[in-house]
C-alpha cells in the first residue's frame, strides 16, 4: 500500500476526516440561510465519507453530489446512502476537485469542508465559482490563523506545511476579490478538533498498526499524526478552521 492508501486507511473508519461536527454544518446551513423547503443542488466537494453530506441531505430538501477522489471514502459512503435509502438525495462519485465533471451554474450552493486547502483556498473559490448559480451560496471551511500575531516556532510550522494559510480578514478579501459575498465566518470550536477529530484517530492507531504489521510506512504515518496533534495541544490558540459563508455576486 502506498502512502496516500496508508492515509485513507487510517482515516477511513472515522466519522470525519478533518475538524467539523453536525452541529457546526447546521450553524453553517442557518447563516445561509438556506431555506429547507425549497429543492437545492448542492456540491459537497472533498466530502470525505460524507458527513457533511449526510447532514445537508436531511436538513435540507436537496439533493447532494459528493465528491471525493479517495475510492474507500466513495465507497464507505455509497453503501452508508444504501443503507439509510438516500440514493435520491446524495449521489456519491470518485471525482478531482480540480477538474469538476459539473456544468456551469449547475448548482445553489457549493459546500466543503476542510479540502479546499488541497487546491489552496484562493483557487479553489475561483475554480468553483462557474458552477454556482448568480446569488448561489459557497461554504467553506479553511485552516486560518486566529490572531494577527502568533508565536514562531508555530508560524514556521504552517508556512512549510500551508504557504497560503491566513487570518480571517484576509480570507474575507479573497472572498471579495475572487467575486463573492461575504455572508459570515466563525471557527469552529476545539471538540470538533479533539473528540471529533484526534480522538478517533488515536483510538483507531493499535489496529491501523496491527493491519499494516506494524510497517515503517504506517509508523512513519502515525508519527506525522501524533505530531500533528502535539502541536495543535500546544499550539491550538493559534490557529483554528474556519467556516466561510458567501454568496456569487453576479459579474462587474
Ligand atoms: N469533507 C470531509 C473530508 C475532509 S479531508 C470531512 O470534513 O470529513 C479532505 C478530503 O479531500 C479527503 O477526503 C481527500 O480524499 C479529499 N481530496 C484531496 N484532494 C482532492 C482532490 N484533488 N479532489 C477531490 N478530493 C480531494
Amino acid at each position: 500500500m502506498n502512502e496516500l492508501d496508508l492515509i485513507f486507511d487510517l482515516h477511513l473508519r472515522n466519522d470525519r476526516q478533518g475538524p467539523g461536527s453536525a452541529a457546526e454544518t447546521n450553524r453553517a446551513i442557518d447563516l445561509a440561510r438556506l431555506d429547507s423547503k425549497s429543492p437545492l443542488a448542492i456540491a459537497d466537494i472533498g466530502c470525505g465519507t460524507g458527513a457533511s453530506s449526510v447532514v445537508l441531505a436531511t436538513t435540507l430538501h436537496a439533493h447532494v453530489s459528493a465528491v471525493d477522489f479517495s475510492a474507500s471514502f466513495i465507497e464507505r459512503l455509497r453503501a452508508e446512502v444504501a443503507s439509510r435509502g438516500m440514493q435520491d438525495h446524495i449521489e456519491p462519485i470518485v471525482g478531482n476537485m480540480e477538474a469538476l465533471p459539473y456544468g456551469d451554474a449547475q448548482f445553489d450552493v457549493i459546500w466543503s469542508e476542510g479540502a479546499i486547502y488541497n487546491m489552496g483556498f484562493a483557487a479553489g473559490l475561483r475554480a468553483w465559482r462557474r458552477f454556482i448559480r448568480p446569488g448561489g451560496i459557497i461554504a467553506v471551511s479553511e485552516i486560518t490563523w486566529t490572531t494577527a500575531h502568533r508565536p514562531t516556532a508555530i508560524e514556521e510550522h504552517w508556512t512549510r506545511e500551508y504557504p497560503s494559510i491566513t487570518t480571517a480578514s484576509t480570507n474575507l478579501q479573497r472572498i471579495e476579490e475572487e467575486g463573492y459575498e461575504p455572508i459570515g465566518m466563525f471557527f469552529l470550536p476545539r471538540d470538533c478538533w479533539e473528540a471529533a477529530y484526534y480522538e478517533p484517530i488515536s483510538a483507531g492507531i493499535p489496529a491501523f498498526l496491527e493491519r499494516h504489521d506494524n510497517s515503517d510506512a504506517a509508523r512513519s504515518i502515525v508519527a506525522a499524526e501524533q505530531a500533528e496533534m502535539a502541536l495543535y495541544q500546544e499550539y491550538g490558540a493559534w490557529f483554528g478552521y474556519a467556516f466561510y459563508i458567501a454568496r456569487k455576486i453576479n459579474d462587474a
